[in-house]
């Protein structure tokens, strides 16, 4: 397989990685230089892997801006494990937490919140099929929220928080990142505990990272699982058991590429290149094709919209697929098509879409 032969993948997640990544990863996967093992074979407790997890810790922190007062943890279980320990560590009894309801994934993180405790919706997109991001003018909080959680990218619905919300003082912001981490500069001291899936934008399935105000550590209740207490990974710098040893190596590999790309401002531009590709491709079909999201919630991340009826939304997807543009199918609550197009996504591929769009409609329209 060379790279000539790759298609345009544009898959929700796992998704598509960096070439240069993939293509470094593949060079030194039999054995590391001046390791003589591969990465897939050696110790976690060796000093090579010390070198790359406590590496890829402190890149992630240069290339977010990440201050000392909060501490990134590798952990595993997905942003699924997060909806639980986030309530777990940090929703005392008899104390409230207030959600934000923007998407099925945020459904989720509240569902599993109210297996632990009491769980309040302070605002909800819900009544118009999570069409939007809910303005700060429409947020009723409890009296005194332990935290307030927000999804900053709906992956299923392609919204996205262009702000970050206003929330009452002193009460943490807990952020699921898990699709647009790391997809423009953000001002991570805003955030009390930012989570995400590394399998979009970070890096592999099976790595989920957390960054955590260090302060917030050491509040699981006593005698809580020894893994889903944030302390446990924090005093350990998330070594306290075997990482995910491949995913973390992928990660800091995946960050180097950012750096060497100019970081996440140029990451932000060539975002806001392709998504507007995509969108302005849609706004000028004269309703032929039609977006999901409200121009002002619109996601750069995930862009979906539909056409005129299922059967062509059918063929749009088996025709795109036959042209080497995958993935394109939407998710079921939504319908339609939902191209996904990460930070990783190249440019080429989201031309080919736009190109690809407009044939079809001068085909069927
Ligand atoms: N939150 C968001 C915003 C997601 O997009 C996803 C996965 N697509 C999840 C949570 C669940 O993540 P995981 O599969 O890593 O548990």
């Amino acid at each position: 397989m060379t790279a000539s032969q790759r298609i345009f993948n544009f898959s929700a997640g796992p998704a598509v990685l960096p070439l240069p990544v993939l293509e470094e990863a593949r060079r030194d996967l039999v054995a590391l230089p001046g390791v003589g093992m591969s990465v897939l074979e050696i110790s976690h407790r060796s000093k090579a892997f010390e070198k790359i997890c406590f590496g890829a810790e402190e890149r992630f922190m240069r290339l977010a801006g990440v201050a000392d007062d909060h501490q990134v943890l590798f952990l595993q279980g997905g942003a699924t494990l997060q909806f639980s320990m986030v309530p777990w560590n940090l929703l005392p009894a008899g104390s409230t937490a207030d959600y934000f309801e923007t998407g099925v994934w945020s459904e989720k993180a509240i569902a599993e919140a109210r297996k632990v405790g009491e769980v309040h919706v302070a605002a909800s997109s819900k009544a118009t099929r999570h069409d939007r991001i809910p303005g700060d003018g429409e947020s009723r909080y409890s009296a005194r929220p332990a935290y307030v959680h927000m999804t900053s990218n709906n992956t299923i619905f392609g919204t996205q928080y262009h702000r970050v919300p206003t929330v009452p003082a002193g009460v943490p912001l807990v952020n699921d990142a898990s699709s647009d981490i790391l997809c423009r500069p953000l001002d991570f001291s805003r955030f009390a505990l930012t989570y995400a899936g590394a399998q979009k934008n970070l890096s592999i399935a099976g790595l989920t990272l957390v960054v955590v105000r260090k302060d917030l550590l050491g509040r699981a209740p006593a005698g809580s699982p020894v893994y889903l207490d944030y302390a446990t990974h924090a005093k350990e710098r998330s070594l306290y058991n075997t990482p995910p040893v491949f995913a973390i190596y992928l990660l800091d590999l995946v960050l180097e590429h950012l750096l060497a790309q100019g970081g996440l401002e140029a990451a932000a531009r060539r975002n806001g290149r392709k998504a507007g590709m995509l969108y302005a491709a849609i706004d000028s079909s004269a309703g032929w094709y039609r977006g999901h999201a409200q121009p002002d919630s619109r996601s750069t991340m995930n862009v979906t919209f539909r056409l005129p009826s299922e059967e062509l939304e059918k063929r749009f997807v088996a025709e795109a697929t036959a042209e080497g543009l995958d993935g394109l199918k939407g998710h079921r609550s939504v319908g339609g098509v939902r191209a996904s197009i990460y930070n990783a996504f190249p440019e080429a591929g989201v031309e080919a879409l736009v190109g690809f769009m407009a044939e079809f409609q001068r085909r069927n329209g």
